[in-house]
């Protein structure tokens, strides 16, 4: 058996056609080309995400580019009730009949300060939407994961969420606690269910996020996230079928 290198995977066109797969943070940084790229391999896209605006500019990109009409879910991570994540998870079911991917990319950076320093306040926004958010998101859509023959969840990760560092606050522990939260359903799903539940993380990307962790940075030594699809497109698509549970890098 060989091995895929998920950073070298070349996906073949049509990789994802008659996939339903709702990607967060859709309108911006990885999200934007995440959609955009499953889109190009054959996806119906969900678009979700707070600014409206911005997700009617990636909806436009898709379908000028030939793809497949997406749908729009507006949704705000940090205020959305557990009834909101309800009826978009209904939604989804009305419309599609099922989801075959979901991609968990929407994330806040939060305050670069120590712990001694960090306020409640921004604390508890940064878990809500990169960890709790994601919770209640996957929770209203297994219903719908469950109409697929095979889905992916995927969770987005960061290196500081493997090992701690100094001054990464709630943004390191939320993505402690995406690991975490994956591991768990990975390991509730695996014998039960279709589903493959995964970690990626992008690594250093020229992002808005990244130039504000970074501000000395030159973001043209990055890699764009156009860069680093490889990695998504292989978790995304038939090819990951069987690998649940695992923490993989992007680049
Ligand atoms: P960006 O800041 O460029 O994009 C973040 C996205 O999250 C935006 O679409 C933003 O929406 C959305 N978002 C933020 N808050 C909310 C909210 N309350 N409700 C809904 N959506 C929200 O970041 P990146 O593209 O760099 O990051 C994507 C993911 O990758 C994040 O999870 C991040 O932690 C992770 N990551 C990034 C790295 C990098 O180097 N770039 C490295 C490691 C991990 P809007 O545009 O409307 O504000």
């Amino acid at each position: 058996m060989t091995t895929i290198d998920p950073r070298q995977y070349i996906a073949p066109a049509g990789l994802l056609e008659n996939r339903v797969i709702l990607v967060t943070g859709a309108g911006a940084g990885i999200g934007r080309a995440a959609a955009s790229t499953f889109a190009g391999h054959g996806a119906s896209v969900i678009l979700c995400g707070r600014t409206t605006a911005k997700l009617e500019q990636v909806y436009d990109e898709i379908v000028a580019a030939g793809g497949a009409r997406p749908a729009i879910a507006p949704l705000c991570l940090e205020t959305a009730t557990e009834p909101d994540y309800r009826k978009l998870g209904e939604s989804v079911l009305a419309e599609f009949g099922r989801i075959d991917g979901l991609l968990h990319n929407a994330g806040l950076l939060g305050e670069r300060t120590s712990i001694a320093n960090y306020s409640a306040t921004s604390w508890n926004r940064v878990l809500q939407v990169n960890l709790t958010a994601g919770f209640l998101l996957t929770k209203a859509l297994l219903p719908a994961l469950r109409e697929s023959p095979s889905a992916s969840v995927l969770f987005t990760s960061s290196g500081v969420g493997r090992r701690g560092r100094a001054y990464w606050g709630a943004y390191a522990v939320s993505k402690f606690g995406v690991e975490g939260l994956s591991q768990v359903l990975a390991a509730e799903l695996e014998q039960t269910s279709n589903i493959r539940v995964n970690c990626i993380n992008p690594g250093a990307t020229r992002t808005a996020m990244r130039a504000a962790a970074y501000p000395a940075e030159d973001p043209l030594a990055l890699k764009t996230p156009a860069q680093i699809m490889p990695a998504y497109l292989y978790l995304m698509g038939p090819d990951s079928e069987g690998l649940t549970g695992a923490s993989v890098d992007a680049q």
